[in-house]
């Protein structure tokens, strides 16, 4: 995993220093293919600035990355005509990031029968006193 932009991966897609099946760019974004796609269409959308997280991404490149995001998402829906789209979008090892520069996932989706049942979750109540305690925690830090 590469802590140093010259040895990030997606940088030297980028750079053009490694193939990627590149299918959107403008001034601030890259849109390519995931070369270990959850399904047909599955795309990244990076900003060409590093950028390891949604905490260190300027506002500007965030922007960007969501304008292009959009884009490709209409493309995906004419291509391939999922029943949906899941945007996904990963920050630190503890959320499985593994790679260290910022990329938001596009999955096109079809459920139930594509079985990405990662992607599922069953809504269970939460318990108020703890919702309303971290609520408390959270307004602090602001
Ligand atoms: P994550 O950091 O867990 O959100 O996911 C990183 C994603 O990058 C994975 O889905 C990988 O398949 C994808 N990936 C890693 N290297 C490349 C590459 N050279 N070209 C395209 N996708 C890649
Ligand atoms: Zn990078």
């Amino acid at each position: 995993m590469a802590e140093d932009v010259k040895d990030c991966i997606f940088c030297q897609i980028v750079a053009k220093k490694i193939p990627a099946f590149r299918i959107y760019e403008d001034e601030r974004s890259l849109a390519f293919a995931d070369i270990n796609p959850l399904a047909e269409g599955h795309v990244l959308v990076i900003p060409k600035n590093h950028a390891v997280n949604l905490m260190e991404i300027t506002p500007g490149d965030l922007a960007a990355v969501h304008q292009a995001s959009q884009k490709v998402a209409t493309a995906l829906m004419k291509a391939f005509k999922p029943g949906g789209i899941t945007m996904l979008q990963l920050n630190g090892l503890g959320a499985n990031q593994v790679v260290m520069h910022y990329h938001v996932h596009l999955i096109p989706r079809n459920r139930p029968k594509d079985g990405l049942t990662i992607l599922e979750w069953e809504a269970k109540p939460g318990d108020m006193k703890a919702i309303e305690k971290m609520y408390k925690k959270l307004i602090e830090a602001f």
